[in-house]
C-alpha cells in the first residue's frame, strides 16, 4: 500500500503518518526527516540544504527526487511506504506518477489533513523535537518532559530553526499555499484523495484514518 500524506505545515501529518506507519508497518518517508539529516553533514550538499531549509524554502525537485527515488528502491519499502512532505509541488507528483507506473504501481490515497490556520501558528511556534528519536512535542499543549522524551528517555530537545512566527507565515505557509495546495484538485481529479479534520486529538484524528482504510 502506498499513501501519501498532504496538509500545510503543523497540520499533524508526522505525528499520524509515523502512528500509520507504526499500525501498518510501512516505512514513514519524512523527506524532511531525510534532509535534516543530510543537513548535518558538513559536506557542500549538506550545507546547501541546511540554508534552503533554514530560510523555509524548498530544496530543488532534482534533488528531491532523486532522494525519493533511491529511498523507495530499498528493501523495506518493497510492500508499501508512506510519504509525509513529499510529494510538495505539482512538478513533483508528477515524477512520482512517472516512477510508480515504471514500478506498476500506484498511489492507493491520499490523505489530507486540513487545519485552520490561527491553530496552525499555535501548533508550529511551539513545536519541539526530541533530538534522539524525533518525537514531536508542543510548548503549549503538550511540552517536551522535564525528565526526557517519554519515547526514548533522552533530555535533549531540539526547536527548528525554521519555526519562528514570521519564516511560518510568510514563507512555509505562503510556499504551502501556492506550491502545494494545487496537488489537493490534482489528486481529487484523479478521486484517491480524503480529507480529514486536523483540529481534534492526534488519537482521535489517527482512529479516523484507520477506520477509513480497514473500510476500504
Ligand atoms: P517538513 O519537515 O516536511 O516540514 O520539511 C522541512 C523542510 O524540508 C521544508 O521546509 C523544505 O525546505 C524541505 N523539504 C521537505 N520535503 C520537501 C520536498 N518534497 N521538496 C522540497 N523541499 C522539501
Amino acid at each position: 500500500m502506498h499513501i501519501v500524506f498532504l496538509g500545510p505545515p503543523g497540520a499533524g501529518k508526522g505525528t499520524q503518518a509515523k502512528i500509520l506507519s507504526d499500525k501498518l508497518n510501512f516505512p514513514h518517508l519524512s523527506t524532511g526527516e531525510i534532509l535534516r539529516k543530510i543537513s548535518n553533514k558538513k559536506n557542500s550538499i549538506g550545507l546547501e540544504i541546511k540554508e534552503t531549509m533554514s530560510k523555509g524554502n524548498l530544496v530543488s525537485d532534482k534533488m528531491i527526487l532523486n532522494i525519493v527515488k533511491q529511498r523507495i528502491e530499498m528493501k523495506d519499502c518493497k510492500e508499501g511506504f508512506i510519504f509525509d512532505g513529499f510529494p510538495r509541488n505539482i512538478i513533483q507528483a508528477e515524477n512520482l506518477d512517472i516512477i510508480m507506473n515504471d514500478k506498476n504501481k500506484i498511489i492507493n490515497f491520499v490523505i489530507h489533513i486540513d487545519v485552520p490556520e490561527e491553530i496552525l501558528i499555535k501548533r508550529i511556534t511551539g513545536r519541539e523535537v526530541c533530538e534522539n528519536c524525533s518525537t514531536i512535542y508542543n510548548k503549549y499543549y503538550n511540552p517536551f518532559p522535564k525528565d526526557g522524551c517519554v519515547k526514548c528517555g533522552k533530555d535533549k530537545v531540539i526547536i527548528r530553526s525554521d519555526d519562528d512566527l514570521e519564516a511560518f507565515k510568510n514563507v512555509r505557509l505562503k510556499k504551502y499555499k501556492e506550491d502545494t495546495l494545487p496537488l489537493v484538485n490534482f489528486y481529487t481529479k484523479k478521486q484517491n484523495l480524503f480529507t480529514f479534520n486536523g483540529e481534534g486529538n492526534s488519537i482521535e484524528i489517527s482512529n479516523n484514518i484507520f477506520k477509513f482504510i480497514e473500510n476500504l
